[in-house]
């Protein structure tokens, strides 16, 4: 697939007020600074689609985008935020919960991962709590390109590892680096896949 259009709808920090969901949407999540903006502005060929930031814990909204006048692109807020009040940072927060749990045109989840990073606790309890929640998820592992090809390796193994002690199969997961637009037909070729069944 490729994006011809993109278009920005809405960005609400509540779950009802998303658009009607009578498109099928897929939601990119992932820890602050993981590199969600930057991957969503590679899908899109855009500068400046999702707003990239310096500052962990900006505003928390979950922004709609129409691609291509058929499915909605969701950049949700990011989790695990230095900053913040103590209520936002129990759990994953009441509004990624409720996303999860009541979007009923989620497609999948796209969860990212840096990969230059040993597993992350709070990554690895949002993956396996939207798993028990029936989502489909997929990983895609960030920053490739900051990593030579046998560390990049090393990682990925070890990640499987801790993935395989909490699910019995692991989900799908797809390597990209925004520097280099490395991925990025690898989830729009998934997003298709999916847009089909
Ligand atoms: P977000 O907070 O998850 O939206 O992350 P951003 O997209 O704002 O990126 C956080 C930082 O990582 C910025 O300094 C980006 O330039 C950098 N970054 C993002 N993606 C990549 C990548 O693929 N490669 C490299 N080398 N840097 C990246």
């Amino acid at each position: 697939m490729k994006i011809r259009s993109a278009e920005f709808i809405s960005s609400f920090a509540d779950v009802k007020k998303c658009p009607a969901p009578d498109l099928p949407e897929f939601a990119f999540i992932g820890r602050s600074n993981v590199g969600k903006s930057s991957l969503i502005n590679m899908l899109a060929h855009s500068n400046s689609l999702a707003k990239t930031s310096s500052t962990p814990g900006k505003t928390q909204t979950i922004n709609h985008f129409l691609i291509n006048k058929t499915w909605y692109l969701v950049d949700l807020p990011g989790y695990g935020f230095a900053k913040g009040s103590k209520t936002k940072r129990a759990g994953f927060g009441q509004m990624i919960e409720d996303y999860v749990l009541k979007r009923e045109n989620l497609g999948c989840l796209f969860v990212l991962i840096d990969s230059r990073l040993p597993p992350q606790a709070n990554d690895l309890n949002f993956i396996e709590w939207a798993g028990s929640k029936d989502v489909a998820v997929a990983l895609i592992f960030t920053k490739i390109d900051k990593l030579k090809q046998g560390e990049l390796q090393k990682n990925l193994k070890v990640y499987e590892k801790a993935l395989l002690l909490r699910w019995e199969e692991l989900p799908a997961i797809i390597l990209s680096s925004a520097a280099k637009s490395q991925g990025k037909d690898e989830i729009l070729d998934f997003i298709d896949e999916a847009l089909k069944e």
